[in-house]
């Protein structure tokens, strides 16, 4: 057994870090991503994780000492070795463990699998027939950004797209056409609503395929965009399904028309760096039959039919989103889930607000309730459930959604040949500069790890850009909100109240209700609340929870507070306009130091 050196990797552009918490001693066994100590720039805190599994022998940092990239933490007495590099060396030097890539670059962004062995990578004897700086595979969020700003930082680039047009899932059939027509959705019920205030429309009368149209509208416009902007930055755009051959080529098979028909052409495009961003896929459960009424979010989001009846399986955002969409244009909603509430990830009492205002959809929520047959036939789908909510007899739907979750598209891309570590889900795990464990090969967005989020892909994509450009850069954020875009819409970041009470971390929380808000009146939206959640100790604050119509727009202030260590004065002391929704977040500050003069007196802090 050999002693092993844990250092301070990569943490950007600090020399002096003061360790502000050590969670090692002499004597522990430690395993590879333990937290070591904790370490604070004027910016964030970061935990350094150890590159080493074993049992450590000697500790040569105290807290409060300052240490810089390099500096030497522990020894470690090593254990086994953790995850074996590849066996060709792509570049001729060596390749490096997934272990090695954390020693050289820090903590891993949320989510990467569990490292495993290396697969040995093939080697490709036969020539290219175009050959780049940068190869980025899937042109998602994540991917046209990576290209992009690879392209914008010298390197000559290429993007490999299977279809006809960029933007991956988020643009072509997830976050923005489910936002056209949660849009169309919301004015239906905004003008519902300004029957109480003396004005009526007649009952909407909707033309499912001019609103169709709408919806590709919007898309055309947006990848159209995306294609003048990679023409604009030189950036080629090679059509077609692409795999490893090898840790530095990869083959496309042509693809043509509007989906992903092969051509039978070839092409093999050598790469010196790749960004792996192939995105993730619909999960669809094996025993419900192949039915055109049967859909996952793709077909939801083509508008084939408004049902009478449909169910939603799955009570996840993506759910409960098309379900806000289909009961608008006339649907009544089952919605059936195996946890015990909808909408897992905020705060339940802003989940409570959102089902108040939505029990008018639903006609059956089975909670702790699954799926477990259904039968396709003439009169409709006939569906068994079991569990706690379950009826007793099989019930007929005219549609079903299909939204239990999403898969990596990990394993589909031939990623063994280049020697790429694959999780046994199909995430790739990546360090914190993204790199795999192929140092030149790097992965970003769904493929790496939940949250599957594009405004988490585009940043990681900009990440693996820079670093695979020379630059210094590694991805540290401290939190990455969530927002349901429903009506009205949840969003939330950092610490929810329940995740604090889970971890017996101390917090403070302040709610502001919208019930006190001159606009949320004005406007019909009495019924929401801001919440912010402090550290006890020190303060700052940690999280944040808004429920109310366009919740999703104000949660960036609270991102950005929790991000620069704002505390309740600095959020409360900066002047909101008014009157204004987005004022309730500093009113919710002022709720937590004691000085809100927008509610009844409050207990002096
Ligand atoms: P993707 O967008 O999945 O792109 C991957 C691309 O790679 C695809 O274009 C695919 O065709 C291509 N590809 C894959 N394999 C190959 C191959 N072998 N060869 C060539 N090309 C390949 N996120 C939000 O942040 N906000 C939202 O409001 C939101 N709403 C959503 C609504 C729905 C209905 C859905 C389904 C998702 C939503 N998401 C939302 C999630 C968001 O779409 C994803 O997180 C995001 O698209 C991930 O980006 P990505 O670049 O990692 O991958």
């Amino acid at each position: 057994m050999s002693l092993v050196e844990v250092k301070v990797p990569d943490i950007g552009d600090f020399d002096s870090v003061p360790v502000i918490e050590l969670f090692v001693k002499v004597g522990d066994s430690i395993k590879v991503d333990d937290a070591i100590c904790t370490l604070e720039s004027d910016k964030a805190t970061m935990d350094v994780p150890s590159s080493a599994a074993g049992v450590v022998k000697e500790v040569l940092v105290n807290v409060g000492d300052k240490v810089a990239e390099g500096a030497v933490l522990l020894k470690v007495e090593a254990a086994s070795a953790v995850g074996a590099a590849p066996a060709a060396s792509p570049s001729g030097g060596p390749a490096g463990t997934v272990a090695d890539q954390k020693l050289a670059a820090g903590a891993a962004p949320t989510g990467a699998a569990a490292v495993a062995a290396a697969p040995s990578a093939a080697s490709h004897g036969g020539a290219a027939d175009v050959e780049y700086d940068m190869v980025v595979l899937g042109a998602g969020p994540g991917g046209y950004s990576a290209a992009f700003r690879a392209a914008d930082l010298g390197l000559k680039t290429a993007i490999i797209e299977r279809y006809a047009s960029l933007g991956g899932v988020c643009l072509n059939v997830g976050c923005i056409p489910s936002k056209a027509l949660l849009h169309v959705a919301a004015v239906i019920e905004e003008a519902e609503h300004v029957h109480s205030a003396g004005i009526s429309f007649a009952k909407p009368s909707v033309d499912v395929d001019a609103l169709r149209k709408h919806k590709d509208g919007v898309i055309g416009k947006l990848t159209g965009g995306l294609a003048g902007m990679a023409k604009a930055r030189k950036v080629d755009v090679i059509r077609g399904y692409g795999h490893f051959l090898d840790p530095h080529h990869l083959e496309v098979e042509e693809t043509t028309g509007t989906s992903q028909d092969k051509t039978g052409a070839k092409k093999v495009v050598k790469f010196k760096q790749c960004i792996i961003a192939a995105g993730s896929a619909a999960v669809h459960l094996p025993f419900i039959p192949k039915d055109p009424r049967i859909v996952d979010s793709t077909g939801a989001l083509e508008l084939r039919q408004v049902p009478g009846k449909m169910l939603v399986i799955g009570g996840g955002i993506i759910g409960l989103e098309m379900a806000t969409v289909y009961s608008t244009l006339g649907a009544r909603i089952d919605v059936v889930e195996m946890m015990d509430g909808l909408m897992q990830g905020p705060d339940r009492d802003a989940v409570k607000v959102w089902e108040k205002q939505n029990a008018h959809r639903f006609d059956n929520v089975m909670l702790k309730t699954r799926t477990v047959a259904v039968e396709a036939k003439d009169d409709g789908l006939w569906v068994k459930f079991e569990g706690e909510g379950a009826p007793a007899e099989p019930v007929r739907y005219d549609m079903i959604l299909q939204s239990a979750g999403r898969a990596p598209n990990g394993k589909k891309i031939g990623a063994d040949k280049a020697g790429v570590i694959v999780g046994e889900r199909g995430f790739i795990p990546v360090d914190a500069q993204m790199r795999t464990n192929v140092p030149h090969i790097f992965a970003i967005g769904d493929i790496v790890g939940q949250p599957m989020l594009a405004h988490k892909a585009v940043h990681e994509a900009h990440v693996a850009a820079e670093v695979a450009a020379g630059h210094k850069a590694a991805f540290d954020a401290t939190v990455i909100p969530g927002v349901a875009y429903t009506h009205p819409e949840v969003a939330w970041v950092g610490y929810t109240e329940a995740q604090a009470k889970a971890e017996g971390k101390k917090v403070d929380t302040a709610k502001f209700p919208w019930a006190a808000s001159g606009r949320a009146i004005a406007n019909g939206a009495d019924y929401g609340f801001t919440k912010l959640i402090f550290d006890a100790e020190t303060h700052r604050v940690i999280g944040g929870t808004i429920v109310g119509p366009s919740a999703g727009d104000m949660i960036g202030e609270v991102c950005l507070a929790i991000e620069m260590g704002a505390d309740a004065v600095d959020i409360g002391k900066t002047i909101h306009p008014h009157p204004t929704l987005g004022e309730t977040v500093g009113m919710a500050a002022e709720v937590a130091h004691g000085s809100c003069t927008d509610l009844p007196p409050m207990r002096k802090k």
